[in-house]
């Protein structure tokens, strides 16, 4: 009998379909599956008609969470964990589980699947050989000092982005990187509305700027200086 494992298992961004044949099964096969959000998580189950038991495993209980789950794969319960959409760990929770469950030398398995910035990058026509996966900025302490940072990569550089910030975080990229630097939104990737717009920051600036409301999930990806 092999000892149980941990599983990393992506979801999709927004549409059904994206999720792999293995995926299915193995979130079939587990015997819990750890969910950012239950509810989420269990619109995606009753649609592959899938029973395995969930619980909840997010960043506000992630800290405390993590030692009590190893500990129940070190006693032979096959997990698997998944966010509300894409790769848990990127941008989500994932890493403290992966780390500890190396460190107790439990094989840990991450399936390949959706993960937003992947289809963003490749997308957006700008260059994909070398890039820069910043996420999402600070708020508001260190942001300056990133901002300064990544103006200066000479990669491609990605970044995860809240639409009402949208129009702030083309402001100051444009004010760090200069207006004429090429850049791209993508939004709502895999839903019905999904726009890829690749422009200078400047016209990007010019096209969100004038909209009342920007509205759904977006990768900004920038060329590098
Ligand atoms: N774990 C996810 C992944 O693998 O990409 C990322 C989770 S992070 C909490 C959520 C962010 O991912 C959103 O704010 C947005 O920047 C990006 N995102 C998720 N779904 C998206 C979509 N359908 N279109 C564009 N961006 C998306």
């Amino acid at each position: 009998m092999t000892a149980a494992r941990l599983f990393i298992v992506p979801t999709p961004l927004g549409n059904l379909e994206d999720i792999t044949l293995k995926a299915i099964r193995i979130l079939g096969e587990v015997q819990l599956i750890l969910a950012e959000d239950t509810r989420v998580t269990h619109k995606l189950l009753q649609h592959y008609q899938i029973r395995t038991p969930v619980k909840a495993f997010h960043a506000f209980n992630e800290h405390h969470a993590v030692d009590y789950f190893v500990n129940q794969i070190a006693a032979g319960t096959n997990i698997a964990l998944v966010s509300d959409a894409g790769t848990p760990g990127i941008s989500d929770p994932g890493f403290l589980l992966v780390r500890a469950c190396r460190e107790k030398g439990i094989v840990t398995e991450c399936l390949p699947g959706p993960t937003a910035f992947v289809p963003a990058l490749v997308a957006s026509g700008l260059p994909c050989d070398k890039f820069f996966f910043e996420g999402f900025l600070p708020h508001k302490k260190g942001r300056q000092t990133r901002l300064k940072r990544i103006a200066e990569l000479e990669h491609t550089v990605i970044l995860y982005e809240s639409p009402h910030r949208l129009v702030k975080c083309l402001e100051q990229l444009a004010e760090y990187c200069g207006p004429e630097r090429m850049a791209c939104v993508a939004r709502e990737l895999t839903k019905i509305h999904e726009e890829v717009r690749t422009d200078t920051l400047a016209g990007l600036l010019a096209y969100y700027g004038s909209q009342a409301k920007v509205r759904g999930e977006i990768v900004l990806v920038m060329a590098g200086k």
